[in-house]
């Protein structure tokens, strides 16, 4: 089996970025992508902050742009879940579902998933009123009570979106200050009727035996536990990057994800990581998209050289 110059692992923003700019230098490129093309994009309702679209784009609609951007280049698409990668550059096998895939470099792009709330019965209400993603599950719960978890810009982005959906959206978190854009907490603020903002507060249990009935709050100011009636509860918590199938030896930081230069060269020569899988501050479409690029021009670079 011929070895590729570079096999891409993931399909989101940055894994798609990556692939097109390999193949427009005459790269030999495989994207692998166990799902469908665009990543966590598919789980946003809309995007008010990628550059070009001033009056804000749907997620799955920037998803299928992307992905059609790749239309006409020579990009292998591979479906299959990338399990485990071994050798050493330009040596390496990757397993997709089992089948071996050689290739000179790897990109990794296999972004980050949600992390769970962490409380008693969460696992068990999964899709019984526990949801991670407002745009797939939102509609079941129109005219129904919601609560979002979360203090950063998807939990005030998810609740925005479910204040057109639901009959009241309860926010709650954990500090006093919010870390998303204050755009949308004034948005949220005006929304009085309908929006409720739980500051110092978390969710400490869920209740209902076949779906999902309320959960119980405390203030963590106060020590005050109440219960509330509630449909709905969409957590946005952060995430955890999606890193089980690569060799223990790549450098990660304390919270598991990748550690590279600023050319996107992880620890291990001829694997490079792009997007929401790095060590990194700011977890985004655009800049998801940028490190794409960067660790394609790297790994190109790279197979100048072997
Ligand atoms: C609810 C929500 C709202 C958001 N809102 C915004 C916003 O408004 N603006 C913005 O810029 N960003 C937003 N983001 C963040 C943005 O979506 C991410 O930063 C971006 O998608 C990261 O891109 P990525 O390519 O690194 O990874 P991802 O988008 O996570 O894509 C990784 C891909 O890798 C695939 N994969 C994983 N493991 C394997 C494997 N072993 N084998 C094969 N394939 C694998 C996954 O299926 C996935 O398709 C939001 C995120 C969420 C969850």
């Amino acid at each position: 089996m011929t070895s590729l110059d570079a096999l891409v692992v993931g399909a989101g923003p940055a894994g798609i970025t990556a692939a097109m700019y390999l193949a427009r230098s005459g790269c030999s490129v495989a994207l692998c992508e166990r799902l469908t093309s665009g990543g966590q994009m598919l789980m946003t309702a809309a995007l008010e902050n990628y550059p070009g679209f001033p009056e804000g784009i749907k997620g799955y609609e920037l998803a299928d742009r992307m992905a059609a951007h790749l239309d006409g280049l020579a990009v292998e698409r591979l479906t299959g879940d990338v399990q485990a990668l071994a050798g050493k550059a330009p040596d390496f096998t990757a397993t997709v579902d089992g089948r071996p895939v050689p290739c000179r470099t790897l990109l990794v792009c296999t972004g980050a998933k949600h992390r769970p709330l962490g409380v008693p019965d969460e696992e068990r209400l999964v899709g019984r009123g526990v949801s991670y993603c407002a745009v797939c599950d939102g509609n079941f719960f129109r005219g129904r009570r919601v609560a979002v978890v979360g203090g950063g810009n998807s939990a005030m982005e998810e609740a925005l979106y479910l204040s057109k959906i639901a009959a009241e959206v309860t926010l709650i978190h954990r500090r006093d200050e919010f870390r998303g854009a204050k755009l949308y907490l004034q948005r949220l603020e005006s929304m009085p009727g309908k929006v409720v903002i739980l500051r110092s507060s978390v969710v400490t249990a869920l209740h209902g035996e076949s779906d999902l009935t309320g959960i119980t709050v405390r203030n963590v100011a106060t020590g005050e536990e109440r219960q509330i009636p509630m449909d709905g509860l969409f957590v946005y918590v952060g995430s955890a990057p999606e890193t089980a199938y690569l060799p223990p030896e790549l450098e990660r930081d304390d919270r598991g994800f990748i550690v590279t230069d600023t050319e996107m060269r992880t620890s291990v020569p001829g694997i490079f990581a792009a997007g929401d899988i790095r060590s990194k501050n700011c977890r985004q479409v655009i800049t998801a998209a940028g490190d794409g690029a960067t660790a394609a021009h790297a790994a190109f670079l790279f197979l100048e050289r072997v």
